[in-house]
């Protein structure tokens, strides 16, 4: 893409009001816009990432049997009073809407209760059995602080899966098998090294639930990880009876601020009893399907990768969700330098690399510099009067600062070997 066509500018400032690095950052990059407090739009950068993360979280859910489906943003009362939820009183985040004939909407914060009364249509026996539908979309929550960027949204992207199974061990097998694909998400998208699995409140249910917490500075949450074991417990949970049930010791854990980039819960029979999901076993028995829900929120996500892969002139996106894999700049604009750039840029799209080509004509070296610094893309090449007459181009990692000159077919080789 030319950045001279792309509509987005950078920015020196963010909005006085924003106080957290993840947006600060995404908007002086063109990557959000601040609507309001809590609320952003994805530009056409920031759309590529999010674009890029929803799709390795739907690669890893569809390898463990998920459907994509997409349900509604409004949401019925009735369906909800089954439940006990639609109260203020018990769940104090809701938005809630009206029909011109005066009767109430919900705007949803979940999808448990009427995508459990949609399944109501399509099980009904043993063989109905086991359904993993899941979704990537919009939840609205009225959260009394949303101060931490992109990372708490009143309104925000959520993946969420909701398995479907016939008995408790057909739950636990595909509960693990979840577990598995939360891991390789966070480690595909960079997370990996810093995102612990972690032993948090488990409703009614089950003991825990399992939470994936993020270590970050601008976390909200506080956890005990155990560096050695791998795993980690939420202060929430953390007391003398969970570490025995756990067999840590307080000794070999470590107090850290952490953001909860995902989470798993056991839901048991709570929400087929209340809406009678139930199946006709193989001896022609009558029983309640078991229920589990796992999300994940994916601008929540893209924020942590911001608060964490960054530095004081800008966002070091990991190749796997950067918005683009090469930033071009061309300096100046001399025919020899315009045909080194041009030509370059048709050579990285021909080795299937995407390309932001910024070609802009009223930039400054310096202020193409700054930007790319702060847009953050990996690989920056650089076309100028020097390269041109080097007949070499400039390479540089954004990650590790290393430069170096080569011409096209070594600069190919790096970029497709690193
Ligand atoms: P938290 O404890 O941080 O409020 P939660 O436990 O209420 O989150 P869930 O209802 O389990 O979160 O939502 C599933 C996932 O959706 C979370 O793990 C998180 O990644 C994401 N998420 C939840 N709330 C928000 C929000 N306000 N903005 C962005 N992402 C969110
Ligand atoms: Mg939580």
């Amino acid at each position: 893409m030319r950045q001279s066509e792309l509509f987005t500018k950078t920015r020196k400032e963010a909005p006085k009001d924003e106080v957290a690095k993840n947006a600060k950052l995404l908007i002086r990059a063109g990557f959000v816009h601040k609507e309001m407090a809590g609320v952003y739009s994805y530009l056409p950068l920031g759309l590529r990432v999010l674009k890029k993360i929803n799709n390795i979280i739907r690669r890893e859910m569809d390898a463990i049997g998920g459907q994509e489906l997409f349900l509604t943003a409004l949401q019925d009362k009735s369906v909800w009073e089954k439940t006990n939820r639609w109260d203020d009183s018990v769940v104090d985040n809701w938005f809630k809407t009206k029909l011109k004939n005066g009767s109430e909407l919900g705007l949803g914060f979940t999808h448990e209760e009427p995508l459990t009364k949609l399944m109501k249509e399509h099980i009904s026996s043993f063989r109905d059995l086991p359904a993993y539908p899941y979704q990537i979309q919009t939840k609205f929550r009225n959260e009394i602080r949303a101060k931490s960027g992109i990372m708490r949204g009143r309104e925000f992207l959520m993946k969420d899966l909701y398995s479907f199974s016939k008995d408790e061990n057909e739950h636990n097998s595909f509960y693990e098998k979840a577990k598995g694909a939360y891991g390789k998400i966070f480690a595909s998208v960079g997370l990996g090294d810093m995102t612990y699995i972690t032993f948090a409140s488990g409703g009614s249910f089950s003991k825990y639930s399992h939470e994936f917490q993020t270590i970050c500075e601008a976390g909200e949450d506080i956890i005990f990880v155990s560096e050695e074991k791998k795993i980690a417990v939420n202060k929430e949970v953390y007391d003398d009876k969970t570490l025995e049930d756990l067999g840590l010791k307080k000794e070999e854990l470590k107090e850290e601020k952490a953001i909860e980039v995902g989470n798993i819960f056991s839901l048991g029979t709570r929400f087929s009893e209340a809406f009678n999901l139930d199946y006709t076993d193989e001896n022609g028995e009558k029983n309640p399907v078991v229920m589990g829900s796992y999300g994940i929120g994916p601008g929540r996500l893209m924020g942590a990768i911001v608060e964490i892969f960054s530095d004081e002139k800008g966002i070091v996106w990991p190749e796997s969700v950067a918005p683009f894999g090469v930033h071009l700049l061309r300096l100046g604009g001399d025919s020899e330098v315009m045909s080194q750039a041009d030509g370059v840029y048709a050579d990285l799209q021909n080795a299937g690399m995407e390309v932001l080509y910024d070609d802009r004509e009223g930039a400054s070296a310096g202020e193409k510099f700054a930007d790319s610094d702060l847009i953050g893309i990996p690989w920056r090449v650089v076309a100028s009067a020097k390269t041109a007459a080097a007949g070499k181009l400039e390479l540089k990692n954004r990650k590790t600062g290393e430069v170096k000159m080569a011409d096209k077919k070594e600069l190919l080789e790096e970029i497709a070997n690193y």
